[in-house]
């Protein structure tokens, strides 16, 4: 429930910061202990409009009608879980119930009312709740059970006075407090606040996550080499864990075997760690762009949508890319931050902007390549930053019809630098080190098979000499 806010009170937004947990096993049972309250809490209003709804009966679906249940119920029926955490599982019913029913009534009739039970429901606290000093967080409990201290892996990254909620949950295969905080759009001090009539065309890509170029002709390049080799490392390691896991695969029904729920559980927590590292590489490459846009005062971004080729087949591996490129997400997150910082975006047509002359505005063929040249008026730059600036001129509005300037500052940053391999600094764990030995090594080779046996008797290699020197080289 939205607070009341004061009319004509500061601009806010509000920004969520999933923070991990570091619990002692007693800890971990009683956070897994709320998390089940919360499911039970889910599961038993949906029984509850069942047996309703097979009496005829109209269900129960309003927040306060919920909560008046939930009193009635009486303390303790739902174990450790207090009152505040269990009306976050009702507001969340009461929320997908008349969303779904809008849904429907607006013509989508295969839309369904919630019904599915969950083992694990997340669960949320309001402001005043619960407490949290640095990263010790205090959840409040039912009557008659102590409150759940948890500690955070690290500090929330917003000022304690911002922060309005915590979500308790469970996502691949850890434990998650959603800190949730309320804050104020920047203010600027006078003449530093961005200037909506400076405009920047922003190009989205596979390459360069985001390429920026302003009408005054300075521009911004965002390489994203180190999403991509993230992607193709993380490919080859499951392919890799796939082959392994096969080979050693215990017989079928091996009473009482926890190979295959450890293997699971393994790929899980792997698969979360690389989409944690995707996204925050993506959060970086974004915060580049609006700290550039904020040292131009640059007030509005207008990006070139270029979802319309999402829908086009483009080859088995060109499609993986684009699915693996996460668009809705790269503008999505550019606005989030863009809208904190008080700068506007516009989405437009990217449609033809990779093979336009940026000032010419001619017809040029498609560059292979990452340079773009015109033959009619001998222009070369950058194909992205070329692309970006065409999508410049078309902000609504009309801000810039001028043909853009280039040829100003070019300034790169690169996205993922965190990431394991993404520097020389840090060395990839799943790489091996360079060779040390000087020279070379001779034609690179494929590793051998890999030996059936693990333990290879000498008597065995002593019995068939000639199969090891065909060319009989003794
Ligand atoms: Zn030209």
């Amino acid at each position: 429930m939205p607070r009341r806010r004061v009319v004509g009170g500061p601009k806010v937004v509000h920004r969520t910061a999933r923070v991990g947990l570091r619990l002692t096993a007693r800890q971990r049972q009683r956070c897994f202990g709320l998390l089940r309250a919360g499911g039970d809490v889910w599961a038993c209003v949906l029984e509850l409009n069942g047996w309703r709804h097979r009496r005829q009966d109209r269900p129960v679906v309003s927040y306060q009608e919920l909560c008046r249940l939930l009193a009635e119920s009486g303390p303790g029926t739902f174990g450790e879980l207090d009152s505040a955490g269990a009306r976050s599982v009702l507001r969340r019913y009461a929320d997908a119930w008349f969303s779904a029913a809008a849904r429907r009534k607006a013509g989508h009739s295969e839309v369904r009312y919630p019904r599915r039970r969950r083992a694990l429901l997340p669960v949320r606290w309001y402001h005043g709740t619960f407490r949290l000093d640095g990263r010790r967080l205090r959840l409040p409990n039912a009557a008659g059970h102590p409150p759940l201290y948890v500690r955070l892996d690290r500090l929330v990254p917003y000022p304690p006075d911002t922060i309005r909620s915590v979500t308790l949950l469970f996502d691949g295969g850890r434990l998650w407090v959603d800190v949730t905080a309320e804050l104020p759009i920047t203010v600027y001090p006078p003449g530093q606040q961005p200037d909506p009539a400076r405009v920047a065309g922003v190009d989205l890509g596979v390459i360069h996550p985001y390429a920026v170029a302003a009408d005054q002709g300075d521009a911004l390049l965002v390489s994203g080499r180190a999403i991509r080799a993230e992607h193709r490392l993380h490919l080859a390691d499951t392919k890799a864990r796939r082959r392994a896991t096969a080979r050693r695969a215990p017989g079928k029904g091996q009473r009482g075997s926890r190979r295959w729920r450890k293997t699971r559980r393994r790929a899980r927590l792997i698969e979360g760690r690389h989409q944690r590292r995707i996204r925050q590489a993506g959060q970086e490459a974004a915060k580049a762009v609006i700290n550039w846009a904020v040292q131009q005062k640059v007030g509005t971004l207008t990006v070139g949508d270029p979802r319309g080729v999402l829908d086009r087949p483009a080859g088995r591996r060109h499609n993986l890319r684009l699915r693996q490129w996460q668009i809705g997400r790269a503008i999505t997150v550019l606005k989030d931050k863009a809208e904190l910082a008080g700068i506007v975006v516009h989405l437009v047509d990217e449609r033809g902007t990779s093979s336009t002359c940026p000032r010419c505005r001619q017809k040029v063929v498609k560059p292979r390549g990452r340079t773009m040249t015109c033959k009619q008026c001998m222009f070369v730059g950058h194909r992205d930053v070329a692309a970006a600036s065409t999508i410049a001129t078309r902000t609504p509005g009309g801000a810039t019809s001028t043909p853009p300037t280039m040829g100003g500052v070019l300034t790169h940053r690169r996205a993922g630098r965190h990431l394991p391999g993404a520097g020389p600094s840090r060395r990839d764990p799943r790489r091996r080190p360079p060779p040390v030995t000087s020279g070379s090594l001779g034609r690179l080779r494929p590793a051998p098979p890999p030996t059936v046996r693990s333990r290879s008797s000498p008597h065995h290699q002593d019995e068939e000499p000639q199969h090891h020197h065909p060319t009989g080289a003794r």
